[in-house]
């Protein structure tokens, strides 16, 4: 566990794996979502809007090459990396369509689908100085084949897959309208681990109608499952988003979430996780002219995550204290 911090941070992991910083710079490849293109759904999850998580430099107009060299000279000077990882971020990175009625894929149009994943992952790792692939993507988004070739990319690169979880409760599943269930999670990260893939998991904390005992059921169920990162944000009603409205009619749906609360129950939250699993992000920070709930005058991640870790050491926790391995 890193000297710095009460738990055990991506920050520190980079480093002593690479033994330097590497920076990840997000790609949009120009996938959609099949919970938006109405494979799944066409009403998304209640909170989604793509546009409060794409940077400048993320813009499917431009090849991935290119958004990975502005992502590059954005970086370079802020920071000494020298080495990169292409994080393909947005929307549902394993995801091709198969046509616009989403019939089920064929044998011929499943190799279709790998073809044009692994032009995307070489053109990511073409450019000078990417050394892995981060993936994003949804559970129920994964198969063999594509686990098969991200493992042939693991052999060489650096490769992480990072599932949308959001939360291990079917009933809020359900209510967000994720599409997926806790099982399918469980499924895909089961078989990733069979591949021998990095896989990382992303929890939302204060989801609708989800009790502190709830969040903190997450982070006992989650430390069973063999994953090796994690990323935890607070609920934020975004404008323009469905979940706007929800709140509006009831705002009594979402726990407090006040960022007090929220270090409290984050720390608690570490206290219990197993201690092997990477915590990679413990907040998330949206442009606050889309921010309608909650207000935290505008801190930043790095601000929070000192609060969080301030709060543990005052308190003597730390990642895995109350783990029940
Ligand atoms: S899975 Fe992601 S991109 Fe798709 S609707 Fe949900 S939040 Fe949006």
């Amino acid at each position: 566990m890193s000297n710095a911090l009460q738990w055990n941070d991506y920050s520190s992991y980079i480093r002593r794996t690479f033994g330097e910083r590497v920076q990840k710079i997000s790609v949009n490849a120009g996938f959609t979502c099949p919970n938006r293109d109405g494979k799944i759904s066409t009403d998304g999850c209640i909170y989604c809007t793509n546009k409060s998580f794409s940077p400048f430099y993320c813009n499917s107009d431009d090849s991935i090459a290119m958004q990975l060299q502005k992502g590059i000279d954005f970086f370079s000077p802020k920071y000494s990396a020298q080495k990169y990882l292409a994080y393909f971020q947005s929307y549902t990175n394993t995801y091709v369509p198969s046509c616009s009625t989403c019939r089920p894929l064929s044998v011929a149009e499943g190799s279709a689908t790998i073809n044009i994943l692994r032009k995307k992952f070489d053109e990511a790792l073409s450019v000078d100085g990417v050394i892995g692939l981060v993936v994003s993507t949804r559970p129920d988004c994964i198969d063999d084949d594509i686990l098969k070739l991200l493992a042939d990319y693991a052999a060489n690169n650096y490769v992480e897959i990072e599932y949308g979880l959001e939360s291990t409760q079917n009933s809020t599943l359900e209510f967000i309208n994720r599409g997926h269930t806790y099982e399918q999670a469980v499924e895909a990260v089961d078989l990733t681990h069979k591949y021998g893939i990095m896989c990382g998991l992303h929890l939302i904390i204060g989801l609708p109608y989800e009790t502190e005992d709830d969040f903190y059921a997450h982070a006992e169920k989650i430390s069973h499952l063999p994953i090796s990162t994690l990323k935890l944000h607070q609920m934020q009603v975004l404008k323009g988003t469905r979940l706007e409205k929800l709140y509006a009619e009831n705002p009594s749906m979402l726990d407090d979430m006040s960022l007090e609360n929220y270090v409290r129950i984050v720390a608690n939250f570490i206290d219990i996780l197993n201690p092997e699993i990477i915590v990679e992000r413990l907040t998330s920070e949206s442009p606050r002219d889309m921010l309608l709930y909650p207000d935290w005058g505008g801190r930043k991640n790095f601000e929070v995550t000192h609060i969080v870790d301030a709060y543990m050491k005052r308190n003597g926790m730390f990642q895995g204290r109350v783990y029940k391995g």
